[in-house]
């Protein structure tokens, strides 16, 4: 029996709760003077909080982050909070707007080429400086990424997505207000929703496993699968987006500690060749790795504790003690189906392409978490039928 051995950091502060984005005021102003708000395409979005941040008598610019970032947005972000003297960026938004305010907060203070510091397309630099103050206030519930220490950015140059990752991503701040996802459409809930619930999954099988994330991965399941199709119809439902909004940030917790798996593995090179929501292309494969990650464990480990926790998370989801591991396979199929989560063949995707994909998806860092070793032909066996 192995002794238990882990590492865990995550933001310095989080701050949850339904209406704590009114207390943003005093507690940027324990952060700096100048923030960068780093907002989606709708700046609308962010009147309230820009009234908030006068109020604390804190200046601010703005950068707007249309879509998923490249580098190149990036470079220009820091540019604009060079410019500024912004001593704080505060990212307002989705996950993509959450990264960008991250990876524009580190590489404001660290000399160089941006594109040096991303892993895969740079040459994944350290980044040695320590950040400008960043918050992180999600507006969708599914990415976690206000506590990961990573930001996943698109190369245009390379078709890729790459990842720029460093302990000073992590967020000074993360203000997780349950009540900013109430307005989000129901097919950007389930995605999201299906993003964190793979990213509750994929940590607690991940070799990483530890014991403290396992309990974020318990609970974050339990409550996802519980609310996440009432999130969908009833997108002004309390206890539904309280509960999709700790999800998410448990999924984050667990997954910047313990890593993720093959379901990510692929969700990476998937997103830089096509045009996919993120949470849909994980949503499209999960049922899929789950079975074929089962089959193989049978197969070559049968002894592995991965196969209990696989036990586990059927019955959480399901909410029935009987469940089998392929009760709780199914059980997620359905939920994609009653979400109408497409199959990857409608983002594009063709047979054509799949021994690219497994190529670049076993090189890809979060396939080195995953529970066993996949080979070729099972990878390409669990995308075949996610298309
Ligand atoms: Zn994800």
């Amino acid at each position: 029996m192995v002794s238990v051995r882990f590492e865990f950091a995550t933001a310095t502060r989080i701050i949850f709760g339904a209406g704590k984005l009114k207390e943003i005021g005093p507690i940027a102003a324990t952060t700096g003077r100048h923030a960068l708000i780093v907002q989606g395409g709708n700046a609308d979005r962010s009147l309230r909080l820009r009234s908030m941040l006068e109020e604390a008598s804190i200046g601010y610019s703005t950068f707007e982050i249309r879509g998923e970032p490249a580098i190149e947005d990036i470079v220009q972000g820091v540019q604009r909070a060079r410019e500024g003297n912004c001593d704080v960026v505060i990212g307002f938004g989705g996950g993509s707007v959450v990264d960008s305010a991250k990876a524009i907060a580190a590489l404001a203070t660290n000399p160089g080429d941006a594109i040096d510091y991303l892993e895969t397309v740079g040459s994944g630099k350290p980044i040695l400086v320590g950040p400008l103050a960043s918050i992180a206030i999600p507006t969708t519930a599914g990415t976690g990424a206000e506590v990961t220490r990573n930001a996943v950015l698109a190369s245009r140059q390379h078709r890729v997505k790459a990842s720029l990752r460093s302990p000073h991503l992590l967020p000074r701040i993360a203000l997780v207000d349950p009540e900013l996802a109430y307005g989000l459409p129901p097919s950007l809930t389930a995605s999201t929703g299906l993003d964190a619930l793979t990213q509750l999954i994929e940590p607690f099988v991940s070799v990483r496993a530890n014991p403290l994330t396992d309990t974020f991965c318990l609970e974050g399941a339990r409550r996802a699968a519980r609310s996440l199709q009432k999130a969908c119809k009833e997108g002004n439902d309390p206890i539904a987006r309280e509960d999709m909004a700790l999800a998410s940030l448990f999924g984050g917790l667990a997954l910047a500690n313990s890593g993720l798996g093959a379901v990510h593995g692929f969700a990476a090179p998937i997103g830089g060749m096509f045009s996919a929501p993120h949470g849909a292309v994980c949503a499209a494969l999960l049922p899929y790795i789950m079975e074929i990650n089962v089959r193989a464990l049978r197969q070559r480990a049968p002894n592995s504790d991965s196969l209990d926790r696989y036990a586990k998370i059927a019955i959480i989801v399901t909410q029935s003690q009987k469940a089998t591991i392929e009760d709780g396979v199914g059980w997620i199929r359905d939920l994609c189906g009653t979400l109408a989560i497409p199959r990857l063949r409608a983002f594009a995707m063709q047979e054509k392409d799949v021994p690219t994909l497994v190529e670049l998806a076993s090189k890809a860092s979060s396939m080195k978490a995953n529970p066993i070793a996949l080979t070729r032909e099972e990878l390409t066996e669990s995308l075949r039928r996610a298309i």
